[in-house]
């Protein structure tokens, strides 16, 4: 969740960047290259992301993180190329074109996993919790109370790092087509991937 807040604080701080006259790299395809290399992105989705999404990195070298999607535009705008960062936009990208009518399916599930209680799934089981019933230390609400099924979906997507072995299976098929299911034997990307 606190990649989340980032994630709009970083909103600003682009917009504020973008005024100040800041160039974005204008082609982000051998990231993508790279991403699609490491981490299971569907095959249909890769060629979706590549043809429908502008992709800008302004700092590819730095793995700190931070981006934004603007939805009118099908624009990602990533800050550096951490690839946490780029999953989270990139899903945004891919649930808005199809969030229309699952909406509600994904907020039942998230709200299911928040009372998971397998240990394979503790990981999004506490994500789940957060979204659901907030974190009032951080002053976070959590996403259901106004409904927010697209942070939920792209937190989701990065809190498991594209591995939806990681979601219990009653939230996968929100995020069939986007993420291929490894093999149980694979390595978690996450491990193989150089950073994070
Ligand atoms: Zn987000």
């Amino acid at each position: 969740m606190r990649k989340l807040l980032h994630c709009t604080r970083a909103f600003f701080i682009d917009l504020w960047l973008t005024r100040r006259g800041a160039v974005a790299e204008p082609s982000a395809d051998g990231f993508l290259d790279e991403l699609f290399d490491l981490f299971p992105f569907g095959i249909q989705a890769q060629r979706w992301l590549r043809e429908h999404v502008r992709v800008e990195i302004k700092d590819r070298l730095s793995a700190q993180g931070g981006g934004f999607f603007f939805p009118g535009e099908n624009r990602v705008l990533l800050n550096t190329g951490q690839y946490e960062a780029a999953i989270h936009e990139l899903a945004h990208a891919w649930w808005d074109a199809r969030r229309a009518g699952r909406e509600a399916a994904l907020l039942a599930a998230v709200v299911q996993a928040a009372e998971e209680t397998d240990p394979s799934f503790a990981r999004i089981a506490r994500l789940a919790r957060g979204y659901v019933h907030g974190l009032p230390d951080e002053g976070f609400p959590g996403f259901l109370r106004d409904r927010n099924d697209w942070e939920t979906f792209a937190g989701l997507a990065s809190g498991c790092m594209a591995d939806i072995r990681l979601l219990p299976p009653y939230l996968r098929p929100s995020f069939e087509g986007l993420f291929d299911l490894l093999p149980p034997d694979a390595p978690p990307p996450e491990r193989t991937a150089p950073h994070r």
